[in-house]
Formats: C-alpha cells, sequence, structure tokens
C-alpha cells in the first residue's frame, strides 16, 4: 500500500533521525570533551609534578647547605685539616654525613686534591668532577658532580681558619633509588639525564609524550630531571570510558529506532485500520464498527469516521428501500415484487410447488378522485393496502405496481386455489374502507397467473396476470384467469388504443356508410356512419376491433366525436348535392355520461348547417343501464335539441320495452340476428311482429338491420316496419362510393317490386 511507505516511513524518519542525530552529536561532543579534559589533566600533573620535584630537590639542596655548613665550621675538622690529621677528618666527615643520611662527604684542599673522602677508591681517582674548585671567589656553590661511575647533588662550602684553607663537600647520590622516589611521590615518570641530553626546560609535548624537563639545580646544572607522562596511558580510562559509551549509544540507538518504528506503526495503524475500513465502504460493505478506546485525535477521527459510515449505510439503506417500495404505501414496488418472486419461483421449483400472481386493480378510482380528489384516493389507497397486507399469509407477498393496482403473489397456490382468496379480498375491501366516516365499497378486478402452468420468468407472470385482469375489465367481469394465446391479441388491443389517438389526429380512420331505406317509398332515406381503420401496421380493422378497446381506455368519446363531425359535414354535402338523406351515428356508454356531448352535437349541427331531425344517435340498452339516470339527462338535452335517438340491436338485451318507456327514443332497431333468421323461424318472426307492433304503439319507428335479400326485405315491409338496412341494399361503402350507389340506386325497381306484392305488405 502507497500509504504504508509514505506515512508511516516518513513518520519514522521524523523520530528516529532527528533522536540519532542528537544522541551522535552529544556522543562525539562528550568524547571531545573527555579529550581535552584528559590532555590538560595530563599536563597540570607534569607542572605539579615538577613543583614537587623542584621542591624537593631544593629541600634536599638546602639540608646539604644546612650541614655542609655545620661541617665547614667545626673546629674538630679545621684542626685536623691543619694538622693533616686525615683520620680525624675521615671520622668527622663520616659523622656529619651519616646525621643526615648523605652519601658522600669530602675535603678536597685547595688544588683540588681530595683529602679525604667517604666515598670508595674507584670513585675518588676521579674526584675532578668539582669544577667549582677553581673558583677563585671561594664561594659556596650547590651542584651536581660525577664521581667515578655514579653522580652526585652536592653542596660545597670552602673551609676557612680563616682563610680558605679547602673545600668541603656533603652530597646526595643521585641514581636510580631517586628516580623511583621522585616517581612515586610524583606518579610521573622520572627520569634523570644529562642537561645536553633534555629538551629545554619547561613543557614539550609530542605525539605520544608530555614531557617536562627542569635543571636538577636551579640555576642550571650537568643534569636535568625529566618528568613524563605517556599520552597513551593518560587516555586509557577514557578509552574504556569510551568504548563503554559507545556501546551504550549503539544500544540507545537500536532502542530509538525500534521505538521509532513502533511509533510509527502504532500511529499508522488506526489510519490503515481507516483505510481499509474506507476500501469496504467502497464495495459496499459497511458493516463493523470502527470505535476505539483511546481518546487522542485518532480516535476522534475513528469516531467521525464510524458516524460517516452509520450515515452513510443508512442512507444507502434508506435510497435502497426507498427504490424497491412505494412511496405512499411503504409496499414493495414492481422491482421489488419481481425480486421476491423470482425467489419464490426458485424455491417453489425445487419443492414441485405453484405460485399465483394475482394482479388487482381498484375500479373505479378514477372517478373517486376526480369526484373527492386526489388526496382522498391516495387515502383509500392506503387503507386497501393495509387491509390487504393484515390479510396477508406467511409467505404471502403484497406489493404495489400501479396507481390502483397491487399484486399479490401466493406461493404453494395455484390459480384455481387462489379464487377463494379472491372472494376474501372482494369482501374486505367491499366493507372495510372508510372516508371522512363514510363508507367506501372498493371493487376490484382481479387477473391471475400462475407458475409453472403459465411461465417460470416473474416477469411474465407479472404481466399476464396483469393482461388476465385488463381483458376481466373489458369483458366486465370481477375475476380472469389468464389464458395461453391470449397474449397476442391482448398487444393488438393495446397497440390499437395506444395509436387511436394519433390516427384521428391524422384522419387516418375512415367513416363509411351503409344505406337504410324508406320502405313505404321505396327510396334511400338515409344512412348508418360505420368506422373502418386501415391501419398501416395491423391491416384494415373493422369497429369490432378497435372499438371494445377504444371504449375501456376511454378513447372513445373522441372517436364519437370525429364521426359525429365527419357524418355531419357529410350530411350537408349530401344536402348540397340534393340528396336529402339522414344520418346515423353510433354511442358508447361513455358518450352517454359525457354531459358536454349535446352542446358538441349542437355546435356541429350549427356550423353546417344540417337540421337536428337529420342526425339519429344509436344507443344500446346495455350502454344506458350503466347509469340510467345520467344517460336519461344527456339523452333528454340531445331531444331537446331536436335529435332523434334509435334504440340499437333491440331484442339482445333483457328489458322490455315497457321499460324502455322513460328513455326518450324515436326508433327502434330491431337486431339482425332476428331479422337475418325470419324467413325460417317462426318463433322469430313472431318477435320481429309483437316488437314492431309495441314500437308502434309507443310510437317508435321500426328499422330492421341484417336485411339480407329481397325475401327478408318483403317480409318486414309486409309487417309494417319502417326502414330496412342490410347487405342486400349495400354493404357499408365510403363516401364517395356510396354518393355512386345512390345515384344508381332505382327507387322505382324497388316500388315497383313492393307495389306488386301490396297485397301481402297491406
Ligand atoms: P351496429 O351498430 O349494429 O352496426 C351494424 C353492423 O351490422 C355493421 O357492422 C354492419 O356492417 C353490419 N351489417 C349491416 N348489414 C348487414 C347484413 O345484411 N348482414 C350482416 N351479417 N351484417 C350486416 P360493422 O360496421 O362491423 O359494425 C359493427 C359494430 O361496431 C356496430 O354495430 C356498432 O355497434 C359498432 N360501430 C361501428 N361504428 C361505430 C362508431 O362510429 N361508434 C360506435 N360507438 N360504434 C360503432
Ligand atoms: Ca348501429
Ligand atoms: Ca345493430
Amino acid at each position: 500500500m502507497k500509504f504504508r511507505t509514505s506515512f508511516r516511513s516518513k513518520l519514522m524518519l521524523l523520530t528516529v533521525v532527528p533522536l540519532a542525530v542528537a544522541q551522535i552529536v552529544t556522543l562525539f561532543a562528550v568524547m571531545r570533551t573527555v579529550e581535552k579534559d584528559v590532555d590538560t589533566r595530563a599536563r597540570e600533573s607534569l607542572i605539579v609534578g615538577s613543583t614537587v620535584v623542584a621542591e624537593f630537590l631544593a629541600s634536599r639542596g638546602e639540608q646539604l647547605r644546612t650541614s655542609v655548613e655545620v661541617l665547614a665550621a667545626d673546629f674538630g675538622l679545621k684542626e685536623a685539616t691543619a694538622t693533616r690529621d686525615k683520620a680525624t677528618i675521615l671520622s668527622v666527615l663520616k659523622n656529619h654525613s651519616k646525621r643526615i643520611h648523605a652519601d658522600m662527604a669530602m675535603l678536597v684542599d685547595l688544588k683540588g686534591n681530595t683529602v679525604a673522602s667517604t666515598l670508595d677508591a674507584a670513585e675518588n681517582q676521579s674526584g675532578g668532577g668539582l669544577g667549582i674548585i677553581d673558583d677563585a671567589s671561594h664561594q659556596k656553590v650547590e651542584t651536581t658532580a660525577v664521581f667515578g661511575d655514579s653522580a652526585f647533588h652536592v653542596f660545597v662550602v670552602p673551609l676557612r681558619a680563616p682563610v680558605s684553607i679547602g673545600w668541603v663537600v656533603l652530597g646526595f647520590r643521585v641514581d636510580h633509588l631517586l628516580e623511583d622516589r621522585l616517581a612515586s611521590l610524583t606518579g610521573l615518570k622520572v627520569s634523570i639525564v644529562p642537561t645536553e641530553m633534555a629538551p629545554t626546560p619547561g613543557l614539550v609535548t609530542d605525539e605520544q609524550t608530555l614531557t617536562y624537563s627542569l635543571p636538577f639545580v636551579k640555576g642550571g646544572s650537568e643534569f636535568s630531571v625529566m618528568l613524563q607522562r605517556s599520552l597513551k596511558e593518560a587516555m586509557l580510562p577514557y578509552v574504556e570510558a569510551r568504548r563503554g559509551l559507545l556501546i551504550f549509544a549503539g544500544i540507545l540507538l537500536l532502542l530509538v529506532a525500534f521505538a521509532g518504528v513502533m511509533f510509527s506503526a502504532t500511529i499508522a495503524r488506526p489510519l490503515r485500520t481507516l483505510a481499509s475500513a474506507a476500501q469496504k465502504m467502497i464495495s459496499g460493505n459497511y458493516e463493523g464498527s470502527l470505535q476505539t478506546a483511546s481518546d487522542d485525535e485518532f480516535g476522534e477521527l475513528a469516531s467521525s469516521f464510524d458516524s460517516m459510515r452509520l450515515a452513510i449505510s443508512e442512507r444507502e439503506q434508506r435510497i435502497s428501500h426507498q427504490a424497491l417500495h412505494d412511496a405512499l404505501t411503504d409496499l414493495p414496488n414492481r422491482y421489488k415484487v419481481l425480486q421476491i418472486l423470482t425467489t419464490a419461483i426458485e424455491s417453489a421449483r425445487d419443492d414441485r410447488r405453484s405460485v399465483a400472481v394475482l394482479s388487482i386493480h381498484l375500479s373505479r378510482m378514477n372517478e373517486i378522485s376526480s369526484t373527492l380528489g386526489h388526496k382522498a384516493s391516495d387515502e383509500l389507497i392506503i387503507q386497501a393496502a393495509r387491509h390487504l397486507r393484515v390479510n396477508l399469509k406467511k409467505d404471502d407477498l403484497l406489493g404495489r405496481t400501479g396507481t390502483n393496482e397491487f399484486v399479490l403473489v401466493l406461493p404453494g397456490r395455484d390459480a384455481q386455489s387462489a379464487l377463494s382468496r379472491v372472494e376474501h379480498i372482494e369482501q374486505i375491501l367491499a366493507s372495510g374502507v372508510s372516508l371522512d366516516n363514510i363508507d367506501v365499497a372498493l371493487q376490484t378486478v382481479v387477473g391471475i397467473a400462475e407458475y409453472p402452468a403459465h411461465s417460470s420468468t416473474a416477469a411474465e407472470l407479472l404481466r399476464y396476470a396483469s393482461i388476465a385482469r385488463t381483458e376481466a375489465e373489458m369483458s366486465k367481469e370481477r375475476i380472469r384467469i389468464y389464458q395461453a394465446g391470449h397474449e397476442d391479441e391482448f398487444v393488438r388491443r393495446l397497440r390499437v388504443v395506444s395509436d387511436l389517438r394519433g390516427a384521428l389526429r391524422r384522419e387516418e380512420i375512415e367513416v363509411w356508410y351503409q344505406p337504410k331505406i324508406c320502405l313505404q317509398e321505396g327510396r334511400v332515406c338515409g344512412a348508418e356512419a360505420l368506422v373502418r381503420w386501415p391501419h398501416p401496421e395491423l391491416g384494415f380493422l373493422y369497429p369490432d376491433d378497435f372499438i371494445p378497446a377504444a371504449e375501456q381506455a376511454g378513447s372513445i368519446v373522441h372517436l364519437t366525436r370525429y364521426v359525429l363531425t365527419k357524418a355531419v359535414k357529410q350530411c350537408r354535402e349530401w344536402a348540397d348535392k340534393g340528396l336529402d338523406l339522414h344520418v346515423s351515428v353510433n354511442l358508447s356508454v361513455r358518450d352517454l355520461l359525457d354531459e358536454y356531448l349535446p352542446y358538441h352535437v349542437l355546435q356541429m349541427l350549427k356550423e353546417n348547417g344540417v337540421k337536428p331531425e337529420q342526425l339519429t344517435l344509436e344507443i344500446t340498452e346495455s350502454s344506458i343501464m350503466e347509469d340510467v339516470a345520467r344517460a336519461v339527462l344527456v339523452l333528454e338535452c340531445l331531444r331537446d335539441i331536436g335529435v332523434r335517438i334509435s334504440m340499437d340491436d333491440f331484442g339482445t338485451g333483457h328489458s322490455s320495452l315497457a321499460q324502455l318507456r322513460n328513455i326518450p327514443l324515436d326508433e327502434l332497431k330491431i337486431d339482425k340476428s332476428f331479422v337475418m333468421t325470419i324467413i325460417n323461424d317462426a318463433q322469430n318472426e313472431a318477435i320481429v311482429r309483437t316488437t314492431i307492433d309495441l314500437a308502434h304503439s309507443l310510437n317508435l319507428e321500426v328499422v330492421a338491420e341484417g336485411v339480407e335479400d329481397e325475401a327478408t326485405m318483403r317480409r318486414i315491409a309486409s309487417l309494417g316496419c319502417e326502414q330496412a338496412q342490410g347487405y342486400y341494399l349495400s354493404k357499408p361503402v365510403p363516401a364517395d362510393e356510396f354518393l355512386l350507389w345512390a345515384d344508381a340506386f332505382k327507387p322505382m325497381v324497388f316500388h315497383e317490386r313492393r307495389n306488386s306484392d301490396r297485397a301481402f305488405a297491406s
């Protein structure tokens, strides 16, 4: 890790290097000081030693002087000298020298000859060591002298009686004993050497030795004392100390380095921990607390980091929850449902069980939200979700997959066994939901798909359930189980619905016309407008291919207005061409709930200068039944305008004519299923006959549709039917073709035919 090589080693350098440098500098300073100190001490010891030696020698000289003076004043010695009594002289000399432990005593005559001496013969032979004897001043002298092979520190005093008659000499031996003595007195190496061999008096140094030389006798003499100190020796204790110091410093340095490593590791460890925690967080792992016991800056950093970790993980959880849950009900959304359903399918596969998937749609929610507002419908959805959730069993999954759509996944159930659950759900929602203390009965439409029968993928199961549900809605059922193969049809219908608005805008949808003839006069009296859609991809579409889907999707209202506009314009065109024709337009359920329809119709008629009674609007029983009161209201408005109302497909519904009494009607259209079979089916003929009679008694005109042949035409004419429509006359055709047909149509022909049957017609 880069971090480790940089931060940690930097930290180590920062701690170890200054310490080590400080230590080395201190070490050298100490050694330097000690070295200097040793040198100084060595010099001092030499100077002190020289003083000690000088004083020692001076005091020995003084001793010699005192003794020799007493000797020189000895009367017996003077007398013996005068008398040349050698034996007495020697005895006096011996006595005196013994007193001060002198090493020699000697009497020398003025010519320099030894008169008597305590020295042995060999030493006396070369008695010429006393150069002072020549001294004319006859003063006392302290000096060194050599007798034979030995050197002596001597004091020489003239012997006077009263004139000088000789010299008295007293001396100490200058030998190794003296050197040793001086050495032990000074602690230095002492050597007594001839002055010409000694360095100049004072302190002299060379590389190895310090030397202090001083004359044996103050004022100079043949001999000098050399005090010496070997620098190497002086340094010896210091060298020892230095070795110890170096070892100590080395150990200390190692300790410092070790401590530095430990310290930087300790400091870097929390950082490393944080770094690896950050790495973990990058990979999405937020586990594991970083809190440490330490209350230093690192502890603080760790705890801030930990708070950050918690905050991020919390936020991430919240975001991923939001991403997978519906905000309004907090139920799993589509993605989450897909995930869970996938898992449920996998475990169902292992256990060889089924999974039922229910798409539950709350009906009439659009109406509720347009009357009570969005807030109310939101509240309803929340309550519905709550009720559904309370009734969940273990392993069941409830999700919200659309505005008014829930999904219920029931592992272990197939579609059939899920039906009982649907009934339960219906009951709960029909009774359980209330808004501001008003009970609202929620209705549901449910589609069911099943694993493994329908599909083994979650997305497909959801789609199939939703297809089954939409199909149920279209066919006004409450529940439908998905049936394989319905999907293509479903997709086609969806396509149609989504293309319809554009097709209307581009006027791709055509209005064709099928003629209606007036049976009494045998001439064309009107036409029914019927839509056709040459779809660019799906081919030529008939009304049954797209009208139900358009009704379902609510876009039928636009289609109706479109057809109305076209038809009214067409009516105007025909009038302009001298054709006095009525036009009929079909209405659907939705149109009858559209309160603005009458205004639109009125405007259309006015704009085109078409008389209201030239327009007939065809309605069906079932379309009125949806909301009779409202439909009647709209119909009455239209009636007030003067537009004619026709009851289409009569006979297929359940209502009787009496029940239709309250509906404003002008015309009754007997359904083609009766008309087409009237020739061969006596029962149908009877129904048609009574229907026509009853209609007449209610002042309604009767139209027979589905007239496919001449015989039928005659029959319905004979039954008193006012108008006929059917393939026998013409199939629905485009407007221009209709014009050609109308031009070619010979009313006379029909008239003749009708006339020939007149007997039976009346
Ligand atoms: P409908 O109103 O009952 O229209 C009559 C249907 O019967 C037409 O089918 C017509 O082609 C057919 N037909 C006419 N004469 C005969 C015949 O002699 N024998 C047989 N077998 N059939 C005959 P189309 O055009 O396919 O229309 C089907 C339905 O679509 C219509 O039934 C009507 O309910 C609906 N529709 C058509 N155009 C519109 C429209 O503009 N708006 C609305 N809301 N519905 C429409
Ligand atoms: Ca019709
Ligand atoms: Ca019809």
